[in-house]
């Protein structure tokens, strides 16, 4: 349980958000031990760095899942237990595979982040989303009842779903944990670019298990075993951080074999 403020008792000066010496543990066993992090407001941000090492827990402590056990994140300079829930709740968007749709219409379930929106702003949404068409493809379009969990969408289609939430919700910071992986390219596509219009201006934060998110990112950030092992651009920490350089090869030699793959098939 979070303890905030009814109403604001700092105010946001813009959509910089800054983690402040941030320790953390589940339970007994901490597993961020100091961060000092700064994504300013409008950048892109890629987080990278082995399986295990703190990204998505750095990601859900800034969408305040839980409350970090010392030191603090800020927006804007206003630290994040001084903003209302509600607030908060507007300020920052947190999009993944795994967010799981509620037991209610598709409508409303884009609806959702954003009640007052009229039913011409949700289809927008799903528009913009390229959601339109398979939407429409369902037994009762807008209007089928999706189970928790998605019922019957697959993977690709609950993703675009809330991608088309988080894009009516509007909200200055979006934080995105990218899929690992598609099973259809075509998908693929339209995911991307969903979401290059889903951040345009935004304060990105991205986990980021494909190549092109990090080349183009505006500052990559490298966690290894709950601390930041280094921070800068691409060309900049291929130079300095070995953990980037290996990470890099890595993400070049699987890509290689993948086109590889193809040509052969
Ligand atoms: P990454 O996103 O880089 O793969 P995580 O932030 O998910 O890393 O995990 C960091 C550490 O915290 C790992 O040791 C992981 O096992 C642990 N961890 C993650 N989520 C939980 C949880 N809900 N309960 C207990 N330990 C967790």
């Amino acid at each position: 349980e979070l303890s905030r403020p009814e109403t604001d008792t700092q105010t946001p000066k813009d959509s910089t958000v800054e983690l402040h010496d941030v320790h953390f543990g589940y339970g007994e066993t901490e597993v961020l031990h100091g961060v000092n992090l700064t994504f300013r407001a409008g950048t892109v941000n890629a987080l990278v760095g082995p399986s295990g090492s703190g990204k998505s827990t750095i990601a859900k402590l800034i969408a305040s899942f839980w409350d970090v056990g010392s030191g603090s994140i800020t927006v804007g300079g206003a630290d994040i237990r001084n903003i209302s829930a509600e607030h908060y709740h507007r300020l920052v968007a947190y999009v993944s595979q795994d967010n799981f749709l509620f037991d209610n219409t598709v409508r409303e379930n884009i609806r959702m982040c954003r009640p007052g929106a009229t039913d011409a702003e949700v289809e927008q949404a799903a528009r913009n989303c390229g959601c339109y068409d398979f939407i429409m493809g369902l037994e009762n379009g807008f209007d089928t009842v999706v189970g928790s969990g998605g019922g019957h969408l697959s993977g690709g289609e609950k993703q675009r779903i809330s991608i088309a939430r988080a894009m009516l919700k509007d909200a200055p910071v979006v934080i995105l944990d990218e899929a690992t992986a598609y099973t259809d390219p075509e998908n693929e596509a339209i995911i991307q670019e969903s979401v290059a219009k889903l951040v345009r201006g935004k304060t990105l934060i991205v986990i980021a298990h494909r190549l092109s998110t990090i080349v183009d990112a505006d500052q990559i950030v490298v966690v290894n075993e709950g601390k930041i092992e280094a921070t800068g651009g691409q060309a900049e920490l291929v130079g300095k951080c070995q953990l980037y350089r290996t990470l890099w090869n890595a993400h070049i030699a699987s890509r290689d074999s993948a086109e590889g793959g193809a040509d052969r098939a």
